[in-house]
């Protein structure tokens, strides 16, 4: 889904949440705002030119105060 994204400044491709890790990072963000957000709303970036990973809300191009990277995981 190509959406626009905040920190890179233009439209870039986005993908959802992938696992539980991912969703359980975005439902902390999230809830400390919205108490019943849904995780499925907010999308990564994926661009191929950088590594963005900034996460978007559907409906807002920047939900946080300040932008938040999808953390890589641990391994
Ligand atoms: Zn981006």
């Amino acid at each position: 889904m190509t959406y626009y994204c905040h920190t890179c400044g233009s439209d870039q491709p986005h993908r959802q949440p992938r696992d539980d890790r991912e969703r359980d990072v975005i439902r902390e963000l999230a809830q400390k705002q919205k108490p019943n957000a849904f995780v499925d709303d907010y999308w990564i970036c994926v661009s191929a030119e950088r590594d963005c990973r900034n996460i978007r809300y559907a409906w807002s191009t920047k939900p946080f105060e300040a932008p938040h990277k999808m953390p890589e995981p641990e391994e």
